[in-house]
């Protein structure tokens, strides 16, 4: 038992470790309810914090409930990186930790695959960090004030070589963020490189079987879908005939598809996307026994409407629009979106098509999503047999108390 001098000298100790930031009631439940974020507006006061810091969090009778990285900027001002007292000193310490345990989770669910999310911020409790692989690449993503010290990333960057052996690390700014959170202006970069010198951008990888291209200093997110990897496996097992991959960006589905179906189109409205998917199709010319794609560029609006128009016909349908809903309030108008798109595929489907639909906004959820489909289904006079209900890749873990983890879906249905 520690004597009375010794707890209260350990609690004045505990006291100045961090400064320290006091938040509403609302904003304590939000932490004791096992969710990482307290919003600006429940911030009481603080002491003289700098910008990302490692604060401690307390309560409104002044009770530390968590240690947590600060923002001056953006409206999530806390996001809690332990329920205990954590000193900044300790806080590299648990960093590298984290990143070993996020490594270690990979390798017990990842599958057929050298490309996959080694980081994925909050479901990884490393807030505002994301990392991908592709291959022996790493591209790795700073979304928050908390992970962008010097100290930090060289944490995490040499936890990392330690880790996974990569040959080289890049960097990929989102421009956006960094204003939002008041972070000094970078570009896109090469971090680390195994032997010192500048590393072509430009790799390739296999995914399920299938090569796929990556350049460091290209493409939307982190250079490819990793979060629909097992989605696409999935789809292949359902598909079969005659194929059209609605939003098919660099040939995702399209190719999975083309393992299994007589033919297959892929429609984008980006032609640079095409190009690329072109060439993902060429490097895998083999696998394919030279069974050609049709890629189209288009809008997948029109396009789904003037094919239905003309009577086209397809055993397998994929859908997997970019987020439509971004806000909250934009919800009502994205479900609107998804029920046109929907209704267009299924007056497509031959009797007994599937149709592999997906959305990644985190607004529309997993029950909105499926009445959505229903009400479609109703429209169409097309009956819908459930065949799978699915998530994100396992590279991208969900944490029950933090629904922003979950964000995508991905339903496949057959119409009877
Ligand atoms: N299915 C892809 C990811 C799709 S991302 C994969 O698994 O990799 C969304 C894609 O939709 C982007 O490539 C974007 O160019 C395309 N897009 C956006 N609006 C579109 C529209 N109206 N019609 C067709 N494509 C569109």
């Amino acid at each position: 038992m520690p004597s009375e001098t010794q707890r209260a000298h350990r609690s004045v100790k505990n006291k100045n470790l961090n400064p320290t930031v006091t938040v509403t009631p609302r904003g304590a439940a939000r932490l004791r309810g096992g969710h990482p974020w307290v919003y600006r507006s429940d911030i009481r006061s603080t002491t003289d914090v700098e910008p990302g810091s490692v604060v401690t969090v307390l309560d409104q009778r002044s009770k530390p409930i968590a240690t947590a990285l600060y923002s001056s900027a953006s409206q999530i001002a806390v996001r809690a990186i332990s329920p205990e007292p954590i000193a900044s000193r300790e806080w590299i310490t648990l960093l590298r930790k984290r990143i070993a345990d996020a490594v270690a989770l990979r390798r017990r669910v990842l599958q057929d695959s050298e490309a996959y999310r080694v980081i994925f911020s909050e479901a990884d409790f490393l807030p505002g960090l994301i990392v991908d692989k592709y291959g022996d690449y790493l591209s790795l993503q700073v979304l928050a004030q908390g992970m962008d010290s010097r100290d930090v990333r060289n944490a995490v960057i040499g936890t990392l070589v330690a880790e996974l052996a990569p040959t080289a690390i890049f960097e990929r700014v989102d421009t956006r963020i960094r204003e939002l959170e008041q972070m000094e202006t970078r570009a896109d970069s090469l971090l680390w490189s195994r032997d010192d010198k500048e590393a072509s951008p430009k790799t390739s990888f296999l995914m399920n079987g299938l090569r796929f291209q990556f350049d460091a200093a290209a493409g939307q997110k982190t250079g490819a879908f990793l979060d629909q990897r097992e989605n696409y496996a999935a789809a292949a097992r359902h598909a079969s005939g005659r194929a059209l991959d609605c939003f098919t960006y660099q040939g995702g589905f399209a190719l999975h598809l083309n393992r299994v179906c007589e033919q297959v189109t892929g429609l984008d409205i980006s032609r640079p996307a095409l190009e690329i998917a072109e060439e993902n199709w060429t490097l895998n010319k083999g696998v394919f026994a030279s069974r050609e794609i049709e890629w189209i560029e288009a809008n997948a609006f029109d396009l789904l409407r003037d094919y239905a128009d003309r009577g086209e016909r397809y055993d397998t349908v994929v859908l997997d629009p970019p987020a439509f809903a971004k806000t909250k309030a934009a919800s009502d108008k994205a479900l609107g979106g998804y029920k046109e798109l929907n209704l267009r595929a299924l007056k497509m489907l031959k009797p007994g098509g599937k149709l592999i639909t997906c959305s990644c906004s985190f607004h529309v959820s997993e029950s909105d999503f499926l009445e959505m489909l229903g009400s479609a289904s109703a429209d169409a006079h097309r009956p819908l047999r459930l065949l799978e209900k699915r998530g994100q890749s396992q590279d991208h873990p969900v944490l029950l108390n933090v629904p922003e983890t979950h964000y995508l879906k991905c339903v496949i249905v057959e119409a009877v």
